[in-house]
């Protein structure tokens, strides 16, 4: 409450009772306002804000209900006292219907009454007005508690939403990640897996969690690498290692892993991520093609030539057979490239690549070096220098075929041809050779190709020159030998002790037109390379039971003709019915033909040897090994095989004499032969020397110069009917 005096408006038309509550009421420090009608008092209830109203009902112009109505609905806490004359029941609840606080009858016997009436009013006022303030108040306080309240919750949405926000945007760079985040447990179980797992291995995340995880990391060795690692430092970075997708496609995949320890209840775990790394092998792939491949023929570069070369050679060596590298050079390329522009050269290299590639052996490599030189590495051309000698020429004659067809080359007919120079490797003098000094060889075979006049073939040794032209030659004359009657059979005999003649050997004679006698040791293996040996062989044996039979017919005995029989002929699945059909047509008896076969195709497929060599003892034809002691042989398996002779090869017995080691390599053989109850033949016994020593180790047979020479079929027939003992220089 304010200090200032409690201010009561009074408004009555009867001036003396305004008086009289002026006049009491004042003495009870109330100032007093008096208004002389209804609507005076409402205009003083507006100006002077009066504390409490005491009012009359029946007034001239406003009436009291009037005026309470309008107090009421200005300030309805202001309390109103009705101070009424009329007794009447009706205008009593009226004006309290209309907002009177009280009602006072008029005349006011005891003024104290009137007093008593305004301080309970006032203290009401004060009441309501106390309690209004609190509602005030504690509605503010609602209200701003109500604000604070919406504020954090305003705060704790916008907080909510902000990790929401997060977590999507985590989730949604987890589940796009390109890597693949893991978590596995260190027995192999997979706890979490991110689903881009899906893009690299085609399973789904559910078909992984709770798995296994060596289903898609099948290598065990990459496992047990990777674990060791994680357990020696705890982490591996940018490991490689390959997993195997849904379709069982291998892929290259880099890991970032951490090995985290078991802590508690938490098992141990390796946790990281997971790459696809197949682009970037192919791009390691890519970088590894430029640098071992030409890019204008996707041939091999020098480099590369020169690993293979490397290999090659030391194959070669290891193996004893020869390797061969033609050097191949264009001529006058240069012309072309100055005439028509570098794109038409570009264009015609590239084609001669492809003619170079077109028919090549897996082994053999072909490589551009640069400009119009190309090299073309040929593996495993035979055992013999000369016939890979022989065979590189038939190879480069080939390619000089192929390479001089004519071109069409971006709309331009174009014709070229190669200078080729060849080399054969390893070289036997010289130990030390490396694949520069090949590569050396064969350009300056080139260069004296370029020298004859190009689109020519040469060898680097002439030594090989001269094979190559000689067995080239062979070849092609082979080819008629036969039909122009020019092979011959020798014989040459075999004796027992007493010099007595108990066989012979057929060998095979060529009489060349112009070159005269050509050694079968120079062409039988050119017949077996190109299978002309078929034909041939099939001849002698022919011709070899035809004499046979001749013979027998003349009452000549010749317990054993003996006839070779080359590895190809041998192989031949109707090899046996051949010499079922040859008896049969020639009527020689089986009992007295032989067959000399060499330790080298007999180990070959031995159980269709074996099944071949039963075949054929069983119609009473012998079966030798020849050049016995040169090959592989072993007692074990001379063990297996239906023999019955053993041809000492003719080196040991030459060196009889000279050498210890071959003496006792000799007795062995014969011992051991005897051991077996196999003959055994010594063959090129020239010496008496060799003689004596052999039939002293008790040696049963004999076949060489010492004895005879091969000789023609009439020279040996005389010699059967002349029944004479050899050796025959010693009766001379
Ligand atoms: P081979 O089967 O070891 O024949 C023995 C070779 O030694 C023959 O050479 C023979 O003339 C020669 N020779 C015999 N006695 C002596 C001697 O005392 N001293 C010396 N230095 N040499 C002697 P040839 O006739 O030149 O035959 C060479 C090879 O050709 C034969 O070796 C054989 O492997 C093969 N050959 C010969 N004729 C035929 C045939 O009809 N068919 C097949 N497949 N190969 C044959
Ligand atoms: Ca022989
Ligand atoms: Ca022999």
């Amino acid at each position: 409450m304010s200090d200032s005096p409690i201010r009561i408006l009074t408004i009555d038309d009867e001036e003396n009772i305004r008086t009289s509550f002026r006049l009491y009421l004042e003495d009870f420090d109330y100032e007093v306002i008096e208004a002389v009608d209804g609507r005076e008092g409402l205009e003083l209830f507006e100006s002077m804000q009066p504390d409490l109203v005491l009012c009359d009902l029946r007034m001239p112009e406003v009436d009291g209900l009037e005026v309470l109505s309008k107090i009421r609905e200005q300030s309805p806490d202001t309390p109103i006292i009705v101070a009424s004359g009329t007794g009447v029941i009706g205008d009593a609840i009226e004006a309290v219907r209309r907002g009177a606080w009280n009602y006072l009858l008029k005349p006011i016997q005891n003024l104290s009454t009137l007093q008593y009436a305004i301080e309970q009013a006032l203290e009401r006022a004060r009441l309501i007005k106390e309690n209004r303030a609190y509602q005030l108040r504690l509605e503010d306080e609602v209200i701003s508690r109500t604000e604070d309240l919406q504020q954090a919750m305003n705060d704790l949405n916008k907080t909510h939403q902000q990790i929401k926000q997060s977590e999507a945007r985590y989730r949604s760079i987890y589940e796009n990640l390109q890597d693949v985040y893991f978590e596995i447990l260190t027995g192999g179980k997979i706890r979490e897996i991110s689903p881009s797992i899906s893009h690299i291995s085609n399973y789904s995340c559910d078909e992984l969690i709770g798995k296994s995880v060596w289903k898609f990391y099948p290598r065990r060795e990459d496992r047990e690498q990777l674990l060791d690692e994680l357990n020696a430092h705890g982490f591996a970075t940018d490991y490689e290692l390959h997993l195997r997708d849904k379709g069982g496609k291998i892929i290259p995949c880099s890991v970032n892993a951490r090995l985290l320890p078991a802590d508690g209840a938490q098992p141990a775990v390796i946790c990281g991520t997971l790459r696809d790394i197949s682009e970037r092998k192919l791009a390691e792939t890519h970088i590894e093609r430029l640098a071992y491949y030409d890019a204008l023929t996707d041939l091999p570069n020098r480099r590369l030539l020169t690993d293979r070369l490397e290999r090659d050679l030391a194959r070669a060596r290891r193996h004893n057979h020869f390797g061969a590298m033609l050097f191949l050079d264009l001529d006058r390329f240069k012309n072309i490239n100055d005439s028509l522009g570098h794109h038409v050269g570009d264009a015609l290299l590239q084609e001669v690549a492809k003619r170079l590639t077109s028919d090549l052996r897996l082994e053999d490599t072909v490589s551009r070096l640069g400009g119009d030189e190309f090299i073309m590495l040929l593996a495993d051309m035979g055992d013999e220098a000369s016939t890979a000698a022989s065979r590189t020429q038939a190879k480069a004659e080939q390619v000089q075929v192929n390479l001089s067809r004519p071109y069409k080359v971006l709309g331009h007919d174009l014709h070229i041809t190669p200078s080729i120079g060849a080399a054969i490797f390893p070289s036997d003098d010289d130990p030390d050779e490396d694949s520069n000094d090949i590569l050396r060889h064969a350009d300056t075979a080139m260069y004296r190709a370029k020298d004859d006049g190009r689109d020519a073939i040469r060898f680097f040794l002439p030594s090989m020159q001269a094979a190559a032209d000689q067995r080239l030659g062979i070849e092609k004359d082979l080819r008629f030998a036969l039909e122009r009657n020019e092979m011959t059979l020798f014989y040459q005999p075999q004796v027992n002790s007493e010099g007595r003649i108990i066989g012979a050997e057929t060998l095979l004679r060529w009489c060349h037109p112009e070159k005269g006698y050509i050694s079968p040791a120079k062409f039988i293996p050119v017949a077996e390379a190109t299978g002309q040996i078929l034909p041939i062989g099939l001849w002698v044996l022919e011709m070899s039971c035809r004499q046979l039979k001749q013979w027998c017919d003349l009452g000549l005995s010749v317990d054993h003709l003996a006839v070779n029989v080359s590895p190809r002929q041998f192989r031949q699945p109707s090899f046996i019915n051949q010499v079922h059909e040859v008896l049969e047509q020639t009527g020689a008896d089986a009992l007295q033909l032989g067959l000399e076969l060499t330790e080298g195709m007999v180990i070959d497929n031995i159980s269709d040897t074996i099944d071949k060599m039963q075949a054929l003892k069983q119609i009473g034809i012998k079966l030798s090994i020849d050049d016995f002691g040169t090959g592989y042989s072993s007692l074990a398996y001379l063990k297996r095989l239906p023999l019955d002779i053993i041809k000492i090869d003719q080196s040991f017995v030459r060196d009889i004499q000279t050498d210890e080691n071959d003496a006792a390599i000799v007795e062995t053989i014969i011992s051991m032969a005897h051991h077996l109850d196999l003959k055994v033949i010594a063959e090129g016994v020239e010496t008496e020397f060799e003689f004596d020593f052999l039939n002293q180790r008790k040696c049963a047979c004999f076949q060489g110069y010492y004895f005879s020479r091969p000789i023609s079929a009439s020279e040996f027939t005389s010699m059967l009917k002349a029944d004479r003992s050899l050796p025959l220089p010693k009766q001379e």
